[in-house]
C-alpha cells in the first residue's frame, strides 16, 4: 500500500507558521526536504515554497491542498541554511518566510505575482530555447513586461512555472523586481593575436616584412604586444580602444590585419564584476610582524571559536586574510569573506582574484537575479537540483563547472548555500552597514556569520582598524581572542595629524568659506608637490537648507518632517528620506522676504568652492549623488587611482577600505558636526570615521598628513584621533554605556510603531508601551517621537527596552511576542504596524 506523506512548507510570505500540503502518491519518490515546490495559497495564488519537513500526519485545522507542482530533483537548500534561517527567524523576531525571502534570489522564488522580462545580457541566440520558450521571449520583445497569467495566456497553458523555470535558467529573461537598474550590458572590442601568429618565428618574419611596406601595420602590432604583456610574459586581448590610444587613426591598419589573419577582433561584455582574467599569482610573503600576527591567530582559534584581529590601517590585514584562505582551502573548506557592501570595489576584488582565480565568487546587491542564481549555482557545483534536464555529464567540461570555493560578497551572502565553511571573515567589522534595516530580518551580519560560523563549525575572525565597541569588549572579556597588529606594512608612519580651530580662525575673520588657512595652505602645498588630496564631509548635497534671514523660515518636505536640501547640479530642493524634490523658491513662503539664503555646506558646495580657490586642480565627488549607478563608483575611484583627480570630495563612502598611493593629505572639513550627533554611538562612530579617513593619508616613503577642522578641537575624541588611541576612547565610552545602561552592558530592543493618522499611532503606541510595562516595568522608555517624526506622510513613535545582560533574553522576547499578539488582536490597533528591532543600531 502506498504511504500517504504530507510535506511542512515554507512560504515566501510574512506568515507566522509553515503549512501543510499534501503528495499525490505517484511523487512520493521525488519528495526531498530542500526542494522547491508550486503550491496554491489563499484563493488563486501559486507560490514557490521549500518543504521543510516530510512526514505523515494531517493538519488538524484544515484540509491539506494537494501540491501543484515540484520544481527541483535535488535540495537547493541545505539543512545547515535551515538552522540558520531558523535561528534568525527567532533571534531577530521576525517570520520564517521573511528570512527566505532575503535568502533566495527572485529567480528562485516565481509566484503569481512575479512579473518577468527579458534579460539584458542574453544577447540575441534563440537556437537553445524551444517554441513556447521562443514564444514568450517574443512577446517580451513587444511588451517588455509580462505578468505569468500573461505567459499563461500566450502559450496556452495554465501551469506556467516549467517554462519560466527554464527561460531563467538558460539566462533568457529576469524577474522583475531584481532589476535595481534598467541597464544595458557594456560591451568592449577587443583585439588579440590569432593562433599562428602568436608563434615567435611567425612574428619575427612579420615584423621584418612589415617594417618597409606597413609601419601603420607595425605600430598597431607594437602596441598590441606592449599592451598584452601580462604577468605571465604571454600576449593577452587588448582593448581596442587602448590600442587606438597608442597607434592614432590606426583603424585601417587593424582591419587590414584582421584580413590577413593575423589579428582577431571581438566584443566582450564588460562592466560585470565578474570581468577581468584570472591570473593566478602568488599570495605576498608576509613580513615579520603580519607573520606573527597569523601565528597568533591560527593558535587563538585552536581554543576561541571568534578571534578579532585590531590593525591599524595599512597594517596589511588583508594579507593576512589572504593566508588564511589559502590555509582553509587546502584543508578542502570553504570560506566566506564579507565586506561591507561599499567596500567591495574592484580593489579588493581583483586582489582576490590574482590570487584565487575562479574559485572565487563574488556576491553582491546590485547583481541581477540572474548573476544571484549564478553565483547560487557555482558555488553548489553544478546545476545540481535547479534543472533535472540538466545533470551534469561526467567528463563534462571540469573547468566550467569547478565550484567556487570562497566567496567575497556583503551582508546577504551570508544566505549561500555554502556546506562546509571552513572561515568566515568579517573585514571592517565594525561597520553599522553590516545591519540590515528594511526589511526584515532586520539582521547583523557580523552577529549572524558568528552563529553561521557556529553551525559550520568554521573559524570567524572579525578584522578593523578600529573595532566596534562590542567586539572589543568580547575580546577584552575572554569571548574572543583577540590580535594586535599596530605597525603599518612597509615602515610607513601614521599620518602627522593637525587641529584647524575654527572658533579662534572665524574670530580673526581668517575664514575663507569653509576652509580654514591651515587646510589651505595644505591643499596648495599638496598640489605643488602633486600630492592627491581627499576631503571629508559628512554631508550630501550642495547645501543642506535654504533659510530666510528674516523670519528663520526653512522649506521643508510635504511629506515628512524634515528641511529639504538643496543640490546644485539640478537646481532642486529635494527630501533624503522620500525623494520629494522641487525648485528652490526665490522669496520666503512665509513671510515673503527676498533675503533667502543658503545655510550649511554639503560636499557638492565644498566640491564647487574648491574650484574658486584651485581653478587648476581636477576635482571629484563621491557621494550617495555621484554613484547611483552600477559602475559609477568604480569609475570614480579608478580616475583616482589613475591621478585624473586631484582633489576628491566625499561623504562616509572615502573611508572605506581603499589604498590609495599618493594621498599628502586628508581634510576633515567638520569634525562637530559627527560629535554632536544625537546619539549614544556618536562617540564611537566619530573616532572610527576620522581615524579610518586619517587612514587613506599616507605614502609608501612618505608620511601623510591630515588636518581636522572642529569648532571644539579639544573634545576628548578629537584628542583620541590625534594619538591614535583607540584604547583610551575605548575605555571612556564603557564608562559612559555602564551609566546609562547602554550595550555592552545591556541588550537594547526597539520597537517603531506607525500609522497615517497621528492619533491612533499616539493611543497605540500608549497601549503597547503600558503592555510591555507591566511585563518589564521601568526598562521600557517611550513611546517618543524620534528626531523625525513624519515620513512619507507615516507617523512614527518609538519605544526602546533595555535588557541586562543577565536576564534571560528567550524569556523577554516570548514575553514581547505575547504582548505583540495581544495588541495585533486589538481592533482599534489592527492596522498600526509594529516593526521590531533587535540589537537596533
Ligand atoms: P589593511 O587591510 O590592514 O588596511 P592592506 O592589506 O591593504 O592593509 O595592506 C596595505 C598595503 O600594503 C597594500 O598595498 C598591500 O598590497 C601592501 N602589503 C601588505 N602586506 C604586504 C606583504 N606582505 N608584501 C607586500 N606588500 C604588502
Ligand atoms: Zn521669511
Ligand atoms: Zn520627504
Amino acid at each position: 500500500m502506498q504511504e500517504t506523506l504530507f510535506i511542512d512548507v515554507i512560504l515566501p510570505l510574512p506568515v507566522p507558521r509553515l503549512y501543510t500540503y499534501r503528495i499525490p502518491f505517484d511523487s512520493n519518490a521525488l519528495i526531498k526536504t530542500g526542494i522547491r515546490v508550486v503550491v496554491q495559497f489563499g484563493p488563486n495564488k501559486l507560490y514557490t515554497g521549500l518543504v521543510r519537513k516530510i512526514h505523515q500526519t494531517p493538519p488538524k485545522e484544515y484540509e491539506a491542498k494537494y501540491i501543484e507542482q515540484i520544481l527541483d530533483l535535488n535540495p537547493v537548500v541545505n539543512e545547515k541554511q535551515f538552522v540558520f534561517w531558523e535561528w534568525l527567524s527567532s533571534y531577530y523576531m521576525c517570520n520564517i518566510g521573511e528570512v527566505m525571502n532575503a535568502a533566495l534570489p527572485g529567480g528562485l522564488k516565481i509566484s503569481s505575482e512575479t512579473k518577468v522580462i527579458l534579460n539584458p545580457y542574453f544577447g540575441s541566440d534563440y537556437t537553445s530555447l524551444n517554441d513556447k520558450e521562443f514564444l514568450i521571449v517574443e512577446a517580451l520583445e513587444l511588451n517588455q513586461v509580462l505578468t505569468l497569467d500573461q505567459v499563461s495566456e500566450i502559450i496556452d497553458q495554465k501551469t506556467t512555472y516549467s517554462v519560466i523555470k527554464s527561460l531563467l535558467e538558460k539566462g533568457a529573461i529576469v524577474v522583475e523586481e531584481e532589476i535595481k537598474e534598467k541597464f544595458k550590458p557594456k560591451t568592449e572590442t577587443f583585439i588579440r593575436l590569432t593562433e599562428t601568429s602568436t608563434k615567435d618565428e611567425f612574428l619575427k618574419e612579420l615584423f621584418d616584412g612589415l617594417e618597409k611596406k606597413a609601419p601603420r601595420q607595425l605600430d598597431v602590432l607594437m602596441a598590441i604586444l606592449s599592451l598584452g604583456r601580462g604577468e605571465g610574459g604571454s600576449a593577452r586581448n587588448v582593448k581596442k580602444s587602448e590600442v587606438l590610444k597608442k597607434a592614432e587613426g590606426a583603424e585601417g591598419a587593424i582591419n587590414a590585419l584582421v584580413k590577413k589573419g593575423i589579428l582577431e577582433v571581438f566584443s566582450r561584455e564588460t562592466g560585470r564584476l565578474e570581468m577581468g582574467e584570472a591570473i593566478s599569482g602568488y599570495s605576498k610573503k608576509l613580513n615579520e610582524f603580519q607573520q606573527k600576527a597569523y601565528d597568533e591567530i591560527t593558535a587563538q582559534f585552536k581554543e576561541k571559536d571568534v578571534v578579532l584581529l585590531h590593525g591599524v590601517t595599512s597594517s596589511g590585514k588583508t594579507e593576512i586574510y589572504i593566508k588564511l584562505i589559502e590555509k582553509t582551502l587546502a584543508q578542502g573548506k570553504q570560506v566566506l569573506y564579507l565586506l561591507p557592501e561599499i567596500a567591495l570595489t574592484a580593489q579588493i576584488i581583483n586582489r582576490l582574484r590574482n590570487i584565487l582565480g575562479d574559485k572565487a565568487g563574488i556576491y553582491h546587491s546590485k547583481y541581477n537575479g540572474n548573476e544571484r542564481v549564478e553565483v547560487w549555482q557555482k558555488l553548489i557545483g553544478t546545476k545540481n537540483g535547479l534543472n533535472p534536464k540538466d545533470e551534469e555529464v561526467p567528463g563534462d567540461d571540469q573547468k566550467e563547472n569547478a565550484p567556487y570555493s570562497v566567496i567575497l560578497g556583503a551582508r546577504s551572502a551570508l544566505f549561500l548555500p555554502f556546506d562546509n565553511l571552513g572561515l568566515i571573515i568579517v573585514d571592517e567589522e565594525h561597520e553599522t552597514s553590516f545591519k540590515q534595516f528594511e526589511p526584515a530580518p532586520r539582521y547583523h551580519a557580523r552577529d549572524a556569520a558568528i552563529v553561521l560560523g557556529n553551525f559550520h563549525k568554521a573559524d570567524v575572525l572579525l578584522g578593523s582598524a578600529t573595532p566596534s565597541i562590542e567586539s572589543y569588549y568580547n575580546a577584552q572579556s575572554g569571548k574572543y581572542g583577540f590580535v594586535e597588529l599596530m605597525k603599518r606594512f612597509g615602515g610607513m608612519q601614521m599620518p602627522e595629524i593637525l587641529v584647524a580651530d575654527l572658533t579662534e580662525a572665524s574670530r580673526k575673520k581668517l575664514m575663507k568659506s569653509h576652509y580654514s588657512p591651515l587646510l589651505l595652505e595644505n591643499i596648495s602645498l599638496a598640489m605643488e608637490n602633486k600630492e592627491q588630496v581627499i576631503l571629508f564631509q559628512n554631508r550630501r548635497g550642495f547645501a543642506p537648507q535654504i533659510n530666510c534671514s528674516m523670519c528663520g523660515w526653512i522649506p521643508q518636505c510635504t511629506r515628512c518632517d524634515v528641511s529639504l536640501t538643496y543640490h546644485k547640479n539640478i537646481n532642486q530642493l529635494k527630501c533624503h528620506y522620500c525623494g520629494y524634490s522641487h525648485r528652490p523658491p526665490s522669496t520666503c513662503s512665509a513671510c515673503g522676504s527676498a533675503e533667502v539664503k543658503m545655510r550649511g555646506f554639503g560636499t557638492e558646495k565644498i566640491e564647487d568652492e574648491l574650484s574658486i580657490f584651485f581653478p587648476n586642480a581636477k576635482v571629484g565627488r563621491m557621494d550617495l549623488d555621484t554613484t547611483r549607478g552600477k559602475n559609477s563608483y568604480k569609475q570614480i575611484i579608478s580616475d583616482f587611482e589613475e591621478h585624473k583627480i586631484d582633489i576628491l570630495v566625499g561623504t562616509q563612502m572615502v573611508t572605506k577600505g581603499l589604498d590609495f598611493d599618493n594621498v599628502g593629505l586628508v581634510g576633515i572639513l567638520s569634525a562637530d558636526s559627527m560629535l554632536q550627533f544625537p546619539d549614544f554611538r556618536a562617540n564611537e562612530r566619530s573616532f572610527q570615521l576620522m581615524a579610518q579617513v586619517s587612514g587613506r593619508a599616507g605614502r609608501k616613503n612618505k608620511r601623510g598628513k591630515v588636518v581636522i577642522q572642529a569648532f571644539k578641537p579639544e573634545h576628548p575624541i578629537i584628542k583620541n584621533v590625534i594619538a591614535n588611541d583607540y584604547l583610551s576612547m575605548y575605555i571612556w565610552e564603557m564608562m559612559e554605556r555602564k551609566n546609562f545602561f547602554y550595550p555592552p552592558f545591556h541588550r537594547l530592543i526597539g520597537f517603531t510603531l506607525r500609522h497615517k493618522d497621528i492619533d491612533v499611532l499616539n493611543q497605540g503606541a500608549k497601549y503597547f508601551g503600558d503592555l510591555l510595562k507591566k511585563q518589564l516595568g521601568n526598562r521600557v522608555l517611550g513611546p517618543e517621537f524620534p528626531t523625525i517624526a513624519r515620513i512619507r506622510n507615516l507617523y512614527n513613535k518609538k519605544i526602546l527596552v533595555k535588557i541586562e545582560k543577565e536576564a534571560s533574553i528567550g524569556t523577554v522576547k516570548s514575553q514581547i511576542q505575547e504582548m505583540q499578539n495581544i495588541f495585533s488582536h486589538h481592533k482599534e490597533f489592527k492596522s498600526v504596524r509594529i516593526i521590531t528591532d533587535i540589537d537596533p543600531l
